[in-house]
């Protein structure tokens, strides 16, 4: 990895206003994801903190697998899936958690044993709502979370008031 690599990464990340609904001004990674060097630059800055030091790599659906898959790949760990409600078909655990109107769900397989650690990694972290689930959800599966990574932190949200400690690579 360059630093040019990761300084073009972040560049690489485009805003969509008024997406998908008005007032949200939509971050879209998918121009980064096609950069092959900036895309291995953020996966490496995103895990750095915490090599050596987790079994499992969860990624949060959808944009998450993406990094969680290359973690993976590049350190030996496992992966954990953290779905969407209803799309697995024997969740070991699920927990619903608030949104602006209504709630979601996510749910994780049965894969984990306890004392496994975990770190969890997604792309963005807004209000914090779904990082904060998918702590209770590895917490209820009797894992340990021993960090969690994003990509880009939208500081104005204020989400890591409920994360807690979140390694950010970049912040907006
Ligand atoms: P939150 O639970 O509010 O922290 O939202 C985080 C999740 O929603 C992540 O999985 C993101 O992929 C997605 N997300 C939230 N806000 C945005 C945004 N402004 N642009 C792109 N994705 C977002």
């Amino acid at each position: 990895m360059t630093n040019a690599d990761l300084g073009r990464a972040q560049a690489l990340i485009t805003s969509i206003p008024d997406y998908p609904e008005p007032g949200v001004n939509f971050r879209d990674i998918s121009p980064l994801l096609a950069d092959g060097p900036a895309f291995t630059a953020v996966t490496e800055a995103l895990v750095a903190p915490f090599v050596g030091r987790f079994d499992f790599v969860g990624g949060l659906e959808a944009r998450g697998f993406l990094f969680a898959g290359a973690i993976a790949a590049m350190t030996g760990a496992g992966i954990l899936p953290i779905r969407k409600a209803g799309k697995l078909p024997k969740p070991a655990a699920a927990v619903s958690y608030s949104l602006e109107y209504g709630t979601a769900t996510i749910e994780a397989p049965d894969v984990l044993h306890p004392g496994d650690r975990v770190l969890l990694v997604d792309d963005i972290l807004a209000t914090g709502g779904t990082l904060t689930a998918a702590q209770a959800l590895v917490t209820e599966l009797g894992a340990e979370v021993v960090g969690s990574a994003v990509v880009l932190e939208l500081t104005d949200l204020v989400g890591r008031a409920h994360t807690g400690d979140v390694h950010t690579v970049f912040t907006a």
